[in-house]
């Protein structure tokens, strides 16, 4: 199997592919919209994640992206927004994502957010309704941690509780099916059939963590066991802000916000099959990072690990 250190580390540019003949329409498109592309767990994943400018991932097969970013145009067509707090660098292009979709047509996203902040971001899309004179068609859902917002028959999202200056949460996609009740295996459709029309409840609903986000938070999230789904799923995206001593994980958990030692000394925690490293400080290079990831992560969690650094030079 190919280890994270196989894979590349993400590139750079619109993702449809180079060979169009036109270096600077090319060009222009990189520089309008950079964002990383990853496979991993499965899912193909795409965003852009500078801790204090913008982060937006999106998962393209679920529909969902968490955190708007600046809105990369990637994360327009997700029907469904998981805000992880209100910081600018996660919702400032909010707006932008809702009225992108009224511009293309697409059905009115759906945006979760931590309860707490729900009334003032509808004061912000209003502000931006009066400025833009746009309907910003759009439905904001406050939900809190142990919550759940069923996006279909397949798809429901938790929120957890992460911790950071302002109300934050993360979230946990699960995937869900029923299965059939153990009682009921031997028997025949049709019989089946006759139970389920008596009103009998033939089958238990069966579900399973597949993507969990973090958003911006200290790294003792890891040590709730409510939040234990999260370190199950089969993708994790996680925030890792600091990856050296210039910021002492002390400073990090004051700033409210992850740091590499954190991580490792919870190493044995993670069950997920990969883990997506978000959200690095601006101040560091894309070498530094991967340098530092190598020289201090466990080998069994190193391998699963890979960082989204798109924007560090
Ligand atoms: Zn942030
Ligand atoms: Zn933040």
């Amino acid at each position: 199997m190919a280890t994270a250190r196989d894979r590349p580390a993400g590139r750079e540019g619109d993702g449809e592919g180079d060979g169009d003949g036109d270096d600077a329409a090319q060009k222009r498109t990189k520089n309008r919209d950079r964002h990383a592309v990853h496979e991993l767990a499965g899912y193909k994943i795409e965003g852009v994640s500078v801790g204090g400018r913008e982060t937006s991932v999106v998962l393209p097969a679920l529909g969902v992206a968490f955190d708007s970013g600046r809105c990369p145009q990637r994360c327009v067509y997700a029907d469904v927004m998981c805000l992880s707090h209100t910081h600018m660098d996660h919702v400032g292009g909010c707006g932008m994502y809702i009225a992108t979709r009224g511009l293309l047509s697409l059905t009115p996203p759906t945006v979760l957010l931590p309860s707490a902040r729900r009334e003032a971001f509808g004061t912000f899309i209003e502000s931006l309704r009066a400025l833009d004179d746009s309907e910003l068609n759009h439905r904001a859902i406050g939900i809190d941690p142990g919550e759940r917002y069923a996006m279909n028959k397949l798809f429901e999202i938790a929120a957890f509780r992460t911790r950071h200056p302002v109300p934050s949460q993360g979230y946990v996609v699960y995937g869900t099916k029923q299965k059939l009740k153990p009682a009921y295996a031997g028997l025949s459709g049709p019989e089946i059939k006759r139970l389920r029309d008596d009103g009998e409840q033939v089958t238990d609903k069966v579900e399973v963590p597949e993507v969990a986000f973090t958003g911006d938070t200290t790294g003792d999230w890891i040590d709730d066991p409510a939040n234990a789904d999260a370190l199950r799923a089969k993708l994790l995206i996680m925030e890792c802000t600091f990856i050296d001593d210039a910021v002492s994980k002390h400073d990090a958990e004051r700033f409210g916000h992850t740091h590499i030692d954190d991580i490792v000394a919870r190493a044995d925690k993670f069950q997920n099959e990969a883990i997506l490293l978000i959200h690095f400080s601006a101040r560091y290079k894309a070498e530094e990072v991967r340098a530092a990831l190598k020289a201090k992560l466990p080998r069994a969690l190193y391998e699963k690990c890979t960082p989204m650094l798109v924007g560090f030079d």
